[in-house]
């Protein structure tokens, strides 16, 4: 398939739980709530995928799984899907991950502890976590920085104090530097339809987690103008996703009046996972110059489908918009899935059209490379690591 050895850029995803995995755990981690199972699609493509990474044959029970899973331990199991992947490039969303040693991690709510967790706040953690998955992966490791994360972050640090807007500002300004881009979670604290605002509010925020629309709208609009004015994306949880969420308030359409607002300001927006409205989004990135989209997340849990998303996906979106991304989290099985499946789906589809003489082996080829990584070079700046290629 034109797919294969493809290098891709993972252009949005987290870290992987650092230690084994009993069998509620590593299903729990199968699910975006709590629901995760084995007797599913994505349950289905671990042991068909996966289990020969892990020298099983292919379709080798989910007991067996976990039994060889155990004896390898987290560490080499980790290292072998990560490196199978075939990516060269990750951009890591610091803003949740899972921690090491906790894999009920995705039990809590994905943002709640966050403010107070010195462990996820604290830059100097951060960083050595972006070098432990760069070790266990290879390839560069650059950081996506949350906004909400880091606005809570300070709320929680400095209190409510008179200069609290300037001091979120400032923080995001530092944070930004040594970040690759930048991430809102707003779809999931109060919908897509909120206003933008170019002022902060009269009020200082009187709430840790924030939920206030007038806020975060404040705050993604700072976040577009920090992207503008530094080159750096600005990427947004759409469609499906955690319980908490409510899906349709997370519809791209409803940015509608957000993205005629920053169309000419510099902003790239960049809209992440978008299943089961990756046809909105596709129209967006028809529509608006400055918008990207990824399927990420919805290609491991759609499995044998991915091929027909990703064709609904490129129904209007320009090639230049689509990009590729995992969203895997937790488990280095959704990486690898999140790699294999797109190559699988991408590559029968353009098969299909090759073989229908509906584009040119070159333009498929091409439009391989373009999502699999040229995009995202177009859009995010170089790195900021140090390529780690050494056996871990
Ligand atoms: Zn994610």
């Amino acid at each position: 398939m034109l797919t294969d050895g493809v290098a891709l850029t993972d252009q949005h995803c987290h870290g992987v739980v650092t230690a084994d995995l009993d069998r509620a755990r590593f299903e729990q981690l199968l699910g975006e709530g709590p629901r995760g199972t084995f007797d599913s699609t994505l349950g289905t493509a671990v042991r068909r995928f996966c289990a020969p990474v892990l020298d099983l044959p292919p379709h080798a029970g989910a007991d067996e799984y976990l039994r060889r899973r155990a004896e390898l331990g987290w560490h080499e199991v980790s290292s072998r899907l990560l490196r199978g992947t075939g990516v060269t490039r990750w951009l890591v969303d610091t803003g949740f991950g899972p921690e090491p040693g906790h894999p009920a991690e995705r039990m809590r709510s994905r943002t709640a502890h966050m403010a107070t967790d010195p462990a996820l706040t604290a830059g100097s953690q951060r960083s050595a976590r972006l070098t432990e998955f760069g070790a266990l992966a290879g390839g560069t490791v650059d950081e996506v920085v949350r906004l909400e994360q880091v606005a809570e972050h300070v709320i929680a640090e400095n209190g409510y104090s008179a200069t609290i807007f300037a001091d979120i500002e400032n923080a995001l300004r530092e944070r930004a530097r040594h970040a690759v881009g930048l991430k809102t979670i707003i779809a999931y604290r109060c919908g897509l339809d909120f206003p933008l605002l170019y002022a902060p509010p009269a009020e200082p925020p009187s709430e840790t987690r924030l939920t206030d629309p007038r806020l975060l709208g404040w705050l993604v609009g700072l976040g577009a103008r920090i992207g503008a004015e530094l080159g750096l994306p600005l990427q947004f949880h759409v469609g499906f996703g955690d319980p908490d969420l409510r899906l349709h308030r997370a519809d791209p359409l409803l940015l509608t009046d957000f993205l005629r607002a920053t169309a000419d300001t510099g902003a790239t927006v960049v809209l992440l996972h978008c299943w089961p409205f990756h046809r909105n989004a596709s129209y967006l990135a028809h529509i608006f110059e400055h918008v990207r989209m990824d399927l990420g997340l919805a290609i491991p849990h759609v499995g044998l489908r991915a091929g027909a998303v990703l064709a609904e996906a490129l129904e209007l979106a320009p090639f230049r918009a689509l990009c590729y991304s995992s969203d895997g989290y937790g488990l280095p099985e959704l990486h690898y899935l999140g790699a294999l499946l797109w190559r699988r789906g991408l590559g029968r589809l353009l098969d299909e059209w090759i073989a229908d003489d509906a584009i040119t082996t070159a333009d498929a080829e091409a439009l391989v490379r373009a999502i699999a990584s040229d995009n995202a070079a177009q859009i995010y700046p170089h790195s900021h690591s140090t390529e780690i290629t050494g056996t871990p």
